[in-house]
């Protein structure tokens, strides 16, 4: 007993080392809509360690973060024609959460600069739009979007937008528009990445057929594993990592398993332990959802439990350089690849 102990122990302590040393990268959190919808005295800015949301700087810090997704969601009482005046306004609130936290967060718009704010001891934050319905229909704005920083556009949230069809629309089992066509041209002209979560399955098949570059799966798991409209059946992760694409694994309970129990980490961990399985180890990486789900598996409350995820990884006897793939190696790798 006493030498399990020990060994547990040390285990601990290398899985604290080698997240410590990792690029731990988080493909999605909906903490800026939290941040401009709390009315109250600025209770919850990233700054300050916050008792009710789920990610804030004191706590990234705490985690291990060095890249953070921060994703503009639209909510349904602005779409459809209020949209891009909402995106905006998220946009505006995330740069001056930025700006008031810039010794300790900077937004990134290219890898090397990536490299430069991590080197300085700075998180980054890349910037991303949750929901087609900010574009209004125009390339126009896709493309200033692109210029105010965003560099990653979830095509559809779960309704029918301008672009596509999302899940919560498969009934009609449509795909993209004519118009979303071009959204994927524009796109990979830019080098922007194309996040097909919460697209539906015909949409994502033709984002598949027509993007020239590798797309990703923002916050999605396996269906195989949890039957749910928001996960991705076998087919579609072979296709997707074919492509060279990511799998953000997300932490939504209601994503990870259809039993009616309590989620923990290692429920995390098995659907990274699928995609390791399937598609080989380059393709899997983290979206947590933060801020964006009511509930969290335990061990996973917030963002600062991240570390958790390592040890995990370290006790089912992933090696170093695995665990650095998945924590965000792979999620970089994709994101030079396409935004350069
Ligand atoms: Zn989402």
């Amino acid at each position: 007993m006493k030498v399990n102990l020990a060994e547990a122990h040390a285990r601990l302590n290398k899985a604290k080392e080698i997240h410590q040393k990792a690029k731990v990268f988080d493909g999605h959190c909906d903490t800026i809509l939290k941040i401009i919808n709390d009315k109250r005295s600025l209770k919850r800015t990233l700054g300050k360690k916050s008792t009710t949301g789920h990610l804030d700087i004191p706590r990234m810090k705490e985690g291990g973060i060095d890249v953070q997704v921060f994703a503009v969601f639209i909510e349904d009482i602005y779409k459809p024609d209020r949209a891009l005046k909402r995106a905006l306004q998220l946009i505006d609130c995330f740069y001056r959460e930025i700006e008031k936290n810039q010794d300790d967060i900077s937004l990134v718009t290219n890898y090397n600069q990536i490299e430069g704010i991590n080197r300085a001891g700075k998180i980054a934050a890349i910037l991303s739009i949750e929901g087609g319905e900010a574009l209004e229909g125009d390339l126009g704005v896709l493309r200033v979007l692109y210029r105010l920083g965003v560099r990653l556009l979830t095509l559809t949230w779960n309704q029918r937008n301008q672009i596509a069809d999302g899940i919560g629309e498969s009934r009609t089992g449509s795909g993209l528009t004519e118009f979303g066509l071009k959204v994927i041209d524009e796109m990979n002209d830019l080098g922007m990445l194309i996040d097909v979560s919460h697209l539906s399955e015909t949409g994502f098949w033709d984002v598949i057929k027509r993007s020239k570059t590798p797309i990703i799966a923002s916050h999605s798991n396996c269906y195989a594993l949890c039957s749910h409209l928001r996960n991705l059946k076998d087919e579609q992760i072979k296709a997707l990592t074919d492509k060279d694409g990511v799998v953000g694994i997300s932490f939504v309970p209601n994503f990870l398993t259809q039993e009616r129990r309590k989620t923990t980490v290692k429920d995390v961990v098995t659907h990274i332990d699928y995609l390791v399985e399937k598609a080989g180890i380059n393709y899997v990486g983290l979206g947590s959802d933060f801020d964006g789900t009511g509930g969290l598996p335990l061990g996973l409350g917030g963002v600062d439990k991240m570390p958790n995820i390592t040890t995990e990884l370290l006790n089912r006897g992933y090696k170093e350089g695995e665990i650095e793939k998945i924590l965000g190696g792979n999620f970089l790798r994709v994101f030079k690849k396409v935004v350069g």
